[in-house]
């Protein structure tokens, strides 16, 4: 059992932490916000008073923190006071380029790093599920793979450094785009007089089937587990979509890939959170579509209902 150093203790930070205590791992916690450090002792990790303290005698240290910025700064500031046989991996969701400049400050620390992005969101975190999408070298991702183990339902080796965060948001700009499309049939649907039943029978049995329809439709009925069917609680927040949808776009620009339906999307939920529906789940979408936006959407999915009836 290893000594690990947990940095940003939040929504998934907190679960995350309180598996590998679960696992039988000593965890040395630390985050800025006393509340979480307060859940954070309550799961079994030991509190520290700052991220330094956090990886004294840590074999291990694990960041999961909102963007790169912060991910950089902390690196900054720990990686020269590390233990030299250290690993570092960071889950954050966070641009390719300071994925791999946090890698080149590890490295020239002699450190060995990956970067580790989850999908599955506090569910997942909560259950042990989530899966791992890992960039860095063999050497590193061998060590990793274990430590990740109790926090994970699948744990993929992506490619060199930066790799993970690169399959993280090719994956989630595939999502917000199929997202939209199958939002966009049920609008035209509702419009020909078709039901959400009829069109969820063909689509998910023929071409068009894919996650957003079949895992998580966007209206209530044909998926009973999706959020459409509660007011449109996350899930996953349309804010933070945005994020990586934004993340997805800076890449492309860097790379000079055209992504125009990737651009599309991310202007769609800029768009949305800007009438504030951050918060709620991406899915809710399909009421914007509708034209009925500037309602709260569970007022929206309350008014759909009385409709269909
Ligand atoms: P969160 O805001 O709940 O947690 C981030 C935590 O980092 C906060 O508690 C904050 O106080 C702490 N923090 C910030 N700077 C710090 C510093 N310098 N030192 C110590 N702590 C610091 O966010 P979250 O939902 O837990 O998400 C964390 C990361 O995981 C993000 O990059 C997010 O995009 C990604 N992610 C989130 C979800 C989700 O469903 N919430 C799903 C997949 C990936």
């Amino acid at each position: 059992m290893a000594t690990i150093a947990f940095i940003g203790l939040g929504n998934m930070g907190n679960p995350m932490a309180a598996n590998l205590v679960k696992a039988g791992h000593s965890v040395q916690g630390f985050d800025l916000l006393p509340e979480n450090l307060k859940i954070a002792a309550e799961n079994g990790v030991t509190v520290m008073a700052g991220a330094t303290a956090a990886i004294k005698g840590a074999e291990v240290v694990i960041t999961m923190l909102p963007a790169g910025r912060h991910v950089v700064s902390v690196y900054e500031d720990i990686a020269p006071k590390a233990g030299k046989d250290s690993l570092f991996i960071d889950s954050s969701t966070i641009d390719v380029e300071s994925a791999r400049k946090a890698h080149e400050i590890a490295k020239r620390h002699d450190l060995m790093s990956i970067d580790a992005p989850v999908s599955g969101g506090v569910g997942g975190a909560t259950a042990g599920t989530l899966t791992f999408m890992a960039g860095g070298s063999n050497e590193a991702f061998a060590r990793a793979e274990p430590i990740l183990e109790p926090m994970a339902g699948r744990i993929v080796h992506c490619g060199e450094a930066g790799s993970g965060q690169a399959a993280k948001i090719c994956n989630n700009m595939i999502l917000g785009i199929s997202m939209i499309g199958v939002s966009e049939a049920f609008v035209l649907a509702e419009k020909l007089g078709l039901s959400h039943q009829a069109l969820f029978d063909v689509a998910s049995t023929s071409s068009g089937q894919c996650w957003s329809l079949t895992s998580y439709c966007p209206v209530p009925g044909p998926v009973p587990a999706s959020p459409a069917n509660r007011g449109y609680k996350p899930g996953f927040a349309a804010a933070l979509m945005l994020k990586d949808l934004k993340l997805a776009q800076e890449a492309a620009q860097t790379a000079n890939a055209s992504t125009p339906l990737g651009a599309h999307a991310a202007q769609l939920y800029n768009l949305f959170n800007a009438h504030g529906h951050g918060g709620d789940d991406f899915s809710a979408i399909v009421n914007f579509l509708r034209g009925i936006f500037p309602e709260t959407t569970e007022a929206a999915a309350k008014k759909q209902k009385k409709d269909q009836i």
